[in-house]
């Protein structure tokens, strides 16, 4: 692969694991609109998917390798996979993606973010202490290059105004942890961040990723919202984290 100035998806789904669309579809529906794709499906084994062994990571990169394709992972920080991968296989991607998909409360059990009712007696302001300090933990932990959909909260609390749900000082840990761990800030088109904490964390340094997240033809690499959204900021497409260019903590363009 060579360096091409397209922009990057970098979080888009297969049938890999719960994506619509073969690699080829994925391919196909990219060069369509202009832009580079990778495969980035879970790796998890509290995820839909087939990539649920270690085994089945190195199937799966075998799979990825035999096309012209950023090799990507999304792996959840609540399960342990991403701790079983070895060295050797995770220099095959070029990319690793951190998300998450369950957050740890206070009382250390874990809810799930897709669950619409929250706990008893869990306020939005405590479900968002344990967001971000599960955020917190994830860039401690995770030696991933993106932090997938930062905004991904339970159904219930995406109705509340972001800025009276995110406090401006949550908002400040959440990019300090990405900027201290060198991960980047995924601008999702599924889960859509809300402007000033996008610029929020460009004014802090933290790079800028772009993802589709999609799984089906109509959303894989559709990134003309984050696109737009980073543009009207000022962020230069150079900038945009692109693993060919800024390199992976994987390890995969180390020389
Ligand atoms: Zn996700
Ligand atoms: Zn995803």
């Amino acid at each position: 692969m060579t360096w091409q100035p397209f922009p990057v998806d970098c979080h888009a789904h297969s049938q890999h694991s719960d994506g619509a669309l073969t690699v080829t579809e994925v391919l196909e529906r990219a060069a369509s609109l202009g832009v580079r794709p990778s495969i980035t499906d879970h790796i998890s084994r509290d995820a839909p998917t087939t990539v649920d062994s270690p085994r089945a990571v190195a199937e799966y990169l075998d799979d990825l390798e035999q096309y012209d394709v950023l090799r990507g992972g999304e792996f959840c920080w609540h399960d342990a996979l991403w701790r079983e991968i070895p060295p050797e296989t995770v220099r095959r991607f070029t990319h690793r993606v951190g998300s998450l998909h369950s957050i740890r409360l206070a009382d250390d059990s874990f809810f799930r973010v897709f669950h619409r009712d929250l706990p008893d007696g869990l306020t939005p302001r405590a479900y968002m202490e344990a967001h971000v300090s599960s955020l917190e933990s994830l860039a401690r932990e995770m030696p991933v290059d993106i932090y997938a959909h930062p905004t991904l909260v339970s159904p219930s609390l995406r109705e509340i105004d972001p800025h009276e749900l995110w406090t401006e000082a949550l908002e400040e840990r959440l990019v300090r942890a990405l900027h201290d761990a060198g991960i980047a800030f995924e601008v999702s088109n599924r889960y859509r961040p809300h402007e000033r904490l996008v610029r929020r964390a460009a004014d802090a340094g933290v790079r800028l990723s772009l993802g589709s997240d999609g799984h089906s033809r109509q959303q894989v690499a559709d990134i003309a919202f984050p696109l737009a959204l980073v543009r009207s900021i000022g962020v230069r497409g150079e900038d945009l984290y692109d693993p060919m260019r800024h390199g992976s903590r994987t390890g995969a363009f180390d020389a």
